[in-house]
């Protein structure tokens, strides 16, 4: 039974503004909201307006160490229990968490500036379709057996690591919160979740919810900045994985904390995701997949955005202009309106990052700055960190805009006139996370998926991650796979051989 000195309701509330003040200042540790041990908490602002609305526990060593000392001891029962048990309380997960969708929608959308409707609701619906895709899969968590000789017995056994600890950025909290949480649950870890320090509320009402279902201790959150709090979880003896989602600077900083440890890691880093459009494609279907792809509608703040658009030449100029009227259309608003498309950029250091690299575009001589949809009337948000969306064209491949990842609401559009060319292009990138091609020829366009250096290619379509595929990137996009089946055998588990000796 979940132990509640904390003032949070028990029942969904649809007041976001109540619910964050409610969270406030506290971890999630043993099955107990907790203050940090130093008292300290930091602000958590409503990119939209500007104002505070509520308040995180700063969490340094001396929280990380209760935490993952709840989990290692929660850990021994939980490895016992049979998987498939496992599997039927994290799919009992899935139930709570789905009575909550709407709350957590329009939480994570107060925190993140996140539309709800084009975003934050979609983003809570698939954090209990996650919890319900791994709660089924208790029982693949199967061994082999090896014919090693006729009078030996030979099998393999998955077995858990331990306590994991899973560092979340700010875009997607809840989501990629859930593609390392479940699998690693069902697998028979105990986790410690150190969330953002722009998004901690919404992940932490999710902590709660869970632990009306998991046994105390098993699944844990401490909040704070990656330094204080993120850096001793990593270095933690208890530790004995680690999976993080964030920038390439911290994941480097990450796999060396990591590798002290000799412990396995996963990143999910960056991306600088290409799009390549080829003149015979179905133009409505391509211009309506760069829309989604471009991700506008979480503010460009997307790993797998296109941020970078190749159209053969003979369709370029009608597409740019397509792209410019559709985007034209969105609405950039209260991210708690339903009208709203397009909501705000997560903080003021975002903010004025991709305002550097918009200027930087807008400067460069021979560059044109498409500049898309209208700002908000609202007197109310003025002080909100509202970027106008921009499509550049006439950019090289020299510019910083087409090479570095800007996790902004902007998307370079280049010409192209060769396939191979093109292709050369794609590829010439530090990153290989996603990639997409639109045509009708599949013979050019499986050719080109074959050789593109992404983790994720898509042919006519853009989608974002789904529980049952496996996504991860190459190159300096990251290591290791998330989703899916095989995420939860090859990343959470390891394998044991026994023999035994029967002659
Ligand atoms: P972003 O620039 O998108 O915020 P970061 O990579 O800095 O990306 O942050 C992603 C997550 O990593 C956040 O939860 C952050 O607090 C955490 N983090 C930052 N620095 C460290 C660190 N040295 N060790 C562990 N975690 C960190």
């Amino acid at each position: 039974m979940l132990d509640r000195p904390h003032p949070t309701p028990e029942a969904p509330t649809l007041d976001p503004f109540a619910l964050a003040k409610a969270l406030s200042g506290a971890h999630f540790i043993d099955g107990r909201y907790v203050p940090a041990r130093s008292g300290r908490t930091f602000p958590v602002v409503n990119p939209a307006t500007g104002i505070e609305i509520g308040r995180a526990a700063e969490g340094d060593g001396a929280d990380v160490d209760t935490a993952v000392a709840a989990a290692a001891r929660a850990q021994k029962e939980w490895a016992k229990m049979p998987a498939r048990k496992r599997g039927a309380l994290v799919h009992a997960c899935s139930a709570a968490l789905k009575a909550h969708v709407e709350e957590l929608g329009r939480l994570i959308a107060l925190e993140t500036g996140k539309a709800l409707r084009t975003e934050s609701r979609v983003e809570a619906n698939v954090v209990a379709d996650i919890f319900e895709f791994y709660g089924g899969l208790g029982s693949e968590l199967k061994g082999e057996s090896v014919p090693f000789a006729p009078n030996v017995l030979s099998v393999t056994v998955r077995e858990p690591l331990g306590v994991v600890g899973a560092i979340i950025p700010w875009n997607v909290p809840m989501l990629l919160m859930a593609l390392k949480v479940a699998p690693a649950l069902v697998a028979g870890n105990t986790v410690v979740v150190k969330s953002a320090e722009e998004a901690p509320l919404a992940v932490l009402r999710i902590c709660e919810i869970l632990n009306r279902v998991l046994p105390p201790g098993v699944f844990n959150m401490v909040s704070g900045f990656g330094p204080e709090c993120g850096a001793p979880l990593v270095a933690h003896p208890e530790v004995k994985k680690v999976t993080f989602t964030g920038s390439v600077e911290t994941g480097k900083i990450v796999y060396k904390a990591a590798a002290e440890k000799l412990i396995p890691v996963t990143l999910e880093l960056g991306g600088k995701s290409p799009m390549i459009v080829f003149a015979d494609c179905d133009f409505e279907k391509t211009v309506a997949g760069a829309l989604t792809s471009m991700r506008f509608t979480r503010q460009g703040q997307s790993c797998t955005a296109a941020s970078r658009i190749y159209v053969e030449r003979p369709i370029f100029e009608k597409f740019v202009a397509a792209m410019k009227q559709a985007v034209d259309g969105m609405v950039m608003g209260d991210p708690l309106d339903e009208a709203t498309d397009i909501g705000t950029i997560i903080s003021e250091g975002q903010f004025a990052k991709v305002k550097s690299y918009i200027e930087e575009g807008t400067r460069t001589p021979g560059a044109v700055a498409h500049v898309c949809s209208a700002m908000p009337k609202d007197p109310a948000l003025k002080k909100g960190l509202f970027i106008q969306p921009v499509i550049f064209t006439g950019l090289t491949k020299e510019s910083r805009l087409v090479k570095e990842e800007i996790f902004g609401p902007v998307t370079v559009i280049q010409p192209f006139d060769d396939a191979e060319a093109v292709l050369a292009e794609a590829n010439d990138s530090e990153y290989g996370l996603a990639a997409s091609l639109w045509t009708n020829n599949l013979k050019v366009g499986l050719d080109l998926a074959h050789r593109l250096e992404a983790g994720l290619v898509q042919i006519n379509q853009n989608l974002v991650v789904q529980a049952n595929l496996s996504y991860g990137g190459v190159k300096s996009s990251g290591l290791g796979k998330e989703a899916s089946l095989e995420a939860m055998l090859e990343h959470f588990t390891h394998k044991k051989t026994i023999m035994v000796n029967m002659a």
